[in-house]
């Protein structure tokens, strides 16, 4: 029996997908302003009593763990390492349990917890984090360029994240993963860098293609450098073989044929993998989404803030996940903006 009092049951979307995945933002706020998804100033942040507490968010989790067998949990934000004691929070979702008889991995155990970071403190925290039950990180690094990293984060970190990078390493994640969006103009004469980068360092670096939801709306199709580019630029220099299917993750992987790691690409626009979905989202201010570009939220701080049982907030989760659609249309006609940016949905 779970502590939910109830025995669960997969959550199945109209279109088939199982939800395995919940992305939960523990933040809004960031210490970087990245050119791609934050303007410099006049970000406006959440009231900080909008702001779901670890309590909360450890129930909700509780709720998506123990009853819906959801067996992934993602940290992001905003900065996920700005949030005081994050390895407090860390530690209460790790005593969360799979049921046994759940169709899982993970059954009977702790659900995989894994962390988004700009690595600008991970150098301080990797350990503690690591020990409080994340299991596995992915640091987001766009270039190799310290000018160019000022120019596009607008903060002088650059040596401090590739300290963080090594020191999640030696803390023990295994592997960690490199996210680099790449933004045509700014950063794509670094692709074949960023891919040296990770097979000097064994590190697994997972290239992103630029998704509109940059808070400055400086997004256009033309900015977006597509798989294939990345691909035929990496592969030019360092033959690849393409991996068997990704499963419902988001990035599809190429092997270096001499034997020197992996890389991957995130093709959210051109190769939209939305069939494949079994992410769910929690914003910091406790809205429940079920695509990063959904219009629509689900309003879980206001239920439990208003006194819902466990079965009453299952039941708004089961009807929320009923709604999810087949897929976002970014590209087309009939493709519309979310109101929230990424750092405020979480990335
Ligand atoms: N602050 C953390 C970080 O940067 O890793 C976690 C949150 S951030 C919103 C999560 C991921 O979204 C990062 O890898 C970031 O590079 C990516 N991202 C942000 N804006 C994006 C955009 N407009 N298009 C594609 N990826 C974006
Ligand atoms: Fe902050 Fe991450 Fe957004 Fe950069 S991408 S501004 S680090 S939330």
């Amino acid at each position: 029996m779970s502590t939910t009092g109830v025995t669960g049951e997969a959550l199945v979307d109209p279109f088939g997908r199982t939800v395995r995945d919940l992305r939960i933002s523990v933040t809004d706020r960031c210490n970087f302003r990245c050119t791609y998804c934050m303007p410099e100033e006049g970000m406006v942040w959440l009231d900080r009593s909008d702001v779901l507490t670890f309590e909360e968010i450890t129930r909700f989790a509780g709720i998506c763990v123990e009853h819906f067998f959801v067996d992934g949990i993602r940290l992001t934000g905003g900065e996920p390492t700005v949030r005081a004691h994050l390895p407090i929070l860390v530690k209460q979702i790790a005593s969360l349990r799979v049921p046994a008889h759940a169709p899982s991995a993970f059954a009977g155990k702790a659900p995989d917890i894994a962390l988004t970071t700009n690595g600008a403190t991970l150098r301080n925290v990797a350990h503690e984090l690591f020990t409080a039950g994340v299991s596995r990180v992915n640091v987001s690094l766009d270039t190799l360029q310290p000018e160019k990293f000022l120019a596009m984060t607008r903060r002088d970190e650059f040596h401090n994240v590739i300290a963080g990078i090594q020191e999640a390493q030696l803390a023990g994640f295994h592997p960690v993963k490199v996210n680099a969006v790449i933004e045509r103009g700014t950063n794509d004469d670094e692709i074949v860098d960023l891919a040296t980068f990770g097979r000097e360092n064994n590190v697994e670096v997972r290239f992103i293609e630029f998704m509109p939801l940059d808070a400055e709306h400086g997004w256009t199709g033309s900015k977006v450098v597509s798989q294939d580019e990345i691909v035929s630029a990496i592969h030019a220099v360092y033959p690849l073989e393409q991996m068997s299917s990704r499963g419902a993750a988001p990035a599809d992987r190429w092997r270096y044929l001499d034997g020197k790691g992996t890389v991957g690409v995130i093709p959210s626009v051109t190769q939209p993998f939305c069939g494949d979905c079994d992410r769910v989202r929690l914003t910091a201010d406790g809205q429940f989404r079920t695509c990063l570009f959904s219009t629509t939220e689900f309003d879980m701080k206001v239920l439990m803030r208003n006194g819902a049982s466990d079965l009453e907030i299952a039941a708004e989760i089961r009807r929320a996940v009923g709604t999810k659609w087949a897929g976002h249309q970014i590209g087309q006609v009939n493709f519309i903006r979310p109101v929230r940016s990424m750092s405020q949905i979480g990335g």
